[in-house]
């Protein structure tokens, strides 16, 4: 016999996250049972708006319920050094270290071709728009240390090239492999410190 309809659909939900399984989404579901009428107000709230409220800012690309986000609007900002990045996720790890007063642009993913990812796929305009209508002085490549890594750096250093714009990368010490966010705070500022001229 199943749970009645509701915590059953509910269960199904949390089984769509990654690394839930049947038996925590169980645990789960009857825990919210229990949790105050508040929060889980404000939990389907979050729920029901994700989607419609959050948006692409459209000056770099990160994560933002305005047109602009917070660090594309922030005039005490260095706007002359962009930091290329994956994911809106290594601009949250990258603000946690707090030293990088540049802006950010975020990339479509990253070059793979045995994935079928291709450089017109990784969407490049908007960063090579900037850099011919804007002063930038410096692009940081802060991409992880992979094969796709590597390509997509090499890529972009070649399409900027010419562009009268220093490009660097930062100086992994990190493994290949390493996903950004699961390096350590100081092993990033360290490679934000010492980063390396590409062209
Ligand atoms: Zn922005």
């Amino acid at each position: 016999m199943n749970y009645p309809h509701t915590i059953q659909t509910l269960i199904e939900c949390f089984k769509k996250f990654p690394g839930i399984g049947e038996k925590n989404a169980e645990r789960l579901s009857l825990h919210t049972l229990q949790m105050d009428e508040e929060v889980l107000n404000i939990f389907s709230k979050c729920l029901a708006d994700i989607k419609i409220k959050t948006k692409r800012c459209k000056n770099c690309n990160h994560l933002t319920e305005e047109d602009y986000c917070e660090i594309c609007k922030d005039s005490t900002r260095d706007h002359s050094i962009i930091c290329v990045v994956e994911d809106p996720k290594n601009i949250i790890t990258l603000e946690k270290i707090g030293k990088y007063n540049g802006v950010y642009f975020v990339l479509n993913g990253l070059i793979s071709p045995l994935d079928g990812i291709t450089p017109e796929d990784i969407s490049l305009d908007k960063l090579i728009d900037r850099i011919k209508n804007e002063e930038i002085k410096e692009v940081i490549i802060a991409v992880k240390p992979s094969i796709e890594g590597e390509t997509t750096t090499l890529y972009i250093s070649r399409v900027l090239s010419g562009m009268n714009v220093k490009v660097t990368k930062i100086a992994h010490g990190v493994p290949m492999g390493a996903e950004m966010e699961y390096v350590d705070l100081m092993t990033l500022e360290t490679a934000l410190d010492n980063r390396i001229l590409v062209s």
